[in-house]
């Protein structure tokens, strides 16, 4: 059997590798490496598939959350309400640019922001929620979008982690995650389900007048050339990474359909497992597993890493330590007792390799290893 790994983009490169090599090779040629046709090309892709008016491309996921910060005219000391439970970058963008993170905890159900926590958070300085869509499920944006409205707030989307996946509306009616807050942020970090060789991230919005105040942010500030309206930065996409991109953008479906089939199968192997809880499944949200994270229940946590890297199989925790309890975000302000969901999660949840090369043989292996080992710790 080959190499287990969290992740396999050397097979996945390989399938496609022959149309690759020549948009690499074709963008070379061109020695348009910056906005060249590449960049348009995708973007106007993107916005296909995701059902949006405009997407502006940048260099990296947490980027896109900046320049949409910095987009959305807020002023120092304004709060913005986020996850605990996450990736920094959420935080790390809100305290960088002067603004408060507002961290509240996360639903059991599916780990993303709780909405009844965010209402609770609300002060007067209340500007924005940053809500993540984390693993590949969404968060609950309609009550999400509802408080928003009644508080007047900005809502922007950190979908990530869940490119491609598709929020349910309680009438039935689907749109892309990150398709449905006043801007949305994703990255294609190469082990993202839609990445890159490199360093890449987009932004969406159906705002005209946000979008053309994003794609001037994220270009120094200036719709003419040498002309700055806005204090922007420099966060392109660059040319050969769009080249990359739009050839993959094709496959997403089909990456997407190959985790979810990997995650059934862990289903089925550990669902009669009293020590472990599978992934639920939300109504609101389909699942395209970013993550396969399981909740331990009375077990060593370490000690099962342990034992399963003794058979070569890789696992991980995402994440060891909430936000609030990060030396860089702790402040007085926040209770232990307001995080109990978040700190528990991080004290349980372990991820096992998820991606598009996922062999039938490596799940099995994978799944009778981790039975065995708990059964006997
Ligand atoms: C990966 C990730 C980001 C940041 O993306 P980069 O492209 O690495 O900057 C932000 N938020 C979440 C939830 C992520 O998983």
């Amino acid at each position: 059997m080959d190499e287990i790994r969290m992740v396999d983009l050397r097979g996945q490169y390989e399938k496609i590798s022959k149309e690759i090599d020549l948009a690499i090779k074709e963008v070379l040629l061109s020695t348009s490496f910056i906005n060249g046709p590449a960049v348009s090309e995708f973007t106007a892709a993107l916005e296909t598939y995701m059902g949006v008016k405009h997407v502006i491309p940048c260099a990296n996921g947490t980027d896109a959350l900046q320049v949409a910060l910095m987009a959305s005219g807020l002023q120092p000391g304004d709060e913005v309400i986020t996850a605990d439970f996450t990736f920094v970058a959420t935080a790390e963008t809100i305290a960088l640019l002067g603004l408060k993170p507002k961290l509240v905890d996360v639903c059991p159900a599916n780990f993303t922001i709780d909405p009844v926590e965010i209402e609770k958070a609300i002060t007067s300085k209340t500007k924005a929620i940053i809500p993540v869509h984390l693993y590949g499920q969404c968060a609950k944006m309609e009550e999400i979008l509802a408080i928003a409205r009644k508080h007047n707030l900005i809502v922007i989307e950190d979908s990530a982690q869940a490119m491609g996946a598709d929020y349910i509306f309680k009438n039935g009616d689907r749109k892309k995650a990150g398709s449905l807050g006043d801007i949305g942020c994703t990255s294609f970090f190469p082990s993202k389900n839609l990445g890159a060789y490199g360093d890449a991230g987009a932004i969406f919005t159906n705002d005209d007048i946000l979008a053309e105040k994003l794609r001037s942010i994220v270009n120094h500030g200036m719709k003419v050339r040498y002309y700055h309206d806005y204090v922007g930065v420099n966060s392109r996409l660059d040319s050969i990474q769009a080249a990359i991109l739009k050839i993959k953008l094709k496959h997403l479906d089909s990456y997407n359909l190959a985790r979810q089939k990997a995650a059934a199968t862990y289903d089925n192997a550990f669902s009669a497992e009293k020590c472990l809880t599978i992934p639920e499944r939300v109504s609101w949200s389909n699942h395209i597993f970013h993550q396969y994270t399981l909740k331990t229940i009375g077990v060593d946590r370490d000690l099962l890493i342990d034992k399963l890297k003794q058979k070569s199989i890789p696992a991980m925790i995402y994440y060891p330590v909430p936000l609030h309890k990060q030396k860089a975000y702790a402040s007085n302000d926040y209770a232990e007792k307001n995080f109990a969901i978040s700190n528990a999660l991080c004290n349980s949840v372990i991820s096992l390799p998820i991606h598009t090369e996922l062999p039938q043989e490596q799940i099995d292996y994978i799944s009778q290893n981790l039975i065995e080992i708990i059964q006997k710790i």
